[in-house]
């Protein structure tokens, strides 16, 4: 695996390559490797790239200590047969002068996520479309662990025209429920323990969904699970329409149920298929 800092290096080291491309944060678990594993499988040459994205951080939020370990994650895309690693500093992707947005707008990025992180979306657009603008892949996978981000990423790739194919990869959890996130080793040992109430959560609204409730009843049963979990406070949990994030009163094929909240030390996200 050949690891290039520079935008210079990343030109060089691509040409005329059909590329799978993995965008990562780094601190890799499993639910990263589920996705080069599943670029690995449909392309002959993949790229992941490691960046810490300053933009689609909000004052407050944990740019600053979120978690780095790059020669660790290195080690294991080379063990995972990636054959180019993009690990750029901020200064590379935003130069001085820098000055242009990619931004999705209406109510897709609006609520959920889009609501409790004001301008999350848009730092997530415009450095996904400068590393599309820059490794140019023929296919790119995102987790649907982080579901609305998925949906914003297929609405930029369709409108913006950028003629590749978004993948979607099932969300890789631990044995207890809890989904994989870079952001749990944050979690104390008391809140690890509580933290797959998000999870059952979920499952609780799919057994009323499979048993023939109504959204309202499955919403209900979800949040009886939610407020019981001790130390979490809930930003939203909803069920929503699984393309356009619109709130369901109504089953549709492949509803999807939604929620996120906080621990004091870090806040959580999960969705589930609970239809049908
Ligand atoms: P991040 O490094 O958190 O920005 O995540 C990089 C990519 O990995 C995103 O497309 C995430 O949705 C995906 N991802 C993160 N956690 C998981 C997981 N538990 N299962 C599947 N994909 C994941």
């Amino acid at each position: 695996m050949q690891t290039v800092r520079s935008v210079a290096e990343l030109e060089q080291a691509l040409s005329n390559q059909t590329v799978g491309f993995v965008p990562t944060m780094g601190y890799l678990h499993r639910g990263h490797l589920a996705l080069v594993e599943r670029a690995r499988q449909e392309n002959p040459f993949v790229v992941v790239s490691i960046f810490v994205n300053p933009l689609q951080f909000g004052p407050g939020e944990d740019f600053e200590r979120y978690p780095r370990d790059p020669e660790r994650d290195a080690k294991l895309l080379a063990e995972a047969g990636v054959d180019l690693l993009f690990l750029p500093e901020a200064s590379e992707l935003y130069p001085e002068g820098f000055s242009s947005y990619v931004e999705v707008t209406g109510p897709l990025v609006e609520r959920f996520e889009g609501a409790f992180r004001p301008g999350h979306f848009r730092g997530v657009t415009t450095v996904v479309a400068k590393l599309f603008n820059l490794v140019r892949p023929c296919r790119a996978y995102f987790g649907e662990k982080d579901y609305q981000q998925l949906a914003v990423i297929r609405r930029m790739v369709a409108d913006l025209h950028f003629g590749l194919e978004v993948v979607g990869v099932p969300t890789v959890r631990e044995a207890d429920g809890l989904a994989l996130s870079s952001r749990n080793v944050y979690l104390t040992p008391e809140h690890r323990r509580q933290a797959n109430g998000l999870y059952r959560a979920l499952l609780a609204a799919r057994s009323v969904a499979r048993a023939g409730g109504s959204v309202a009843e499955a919403e209900a049963a979800g949040l009886r699970v939610l407020r019981e979990i001790r130390d979490f406070r809930l930003d939203y949990f909803a069920i929503a329409d699984p393309k356009t994030l619109e709130p369901l009163t109504d089953w549709v094929e492949g509803a999807r149920g939604l929620v996120a909240g906080r621990f004091p030390e870090v806040r959580l996200i999960d969705n589930m298929e609970v239809y049908p």
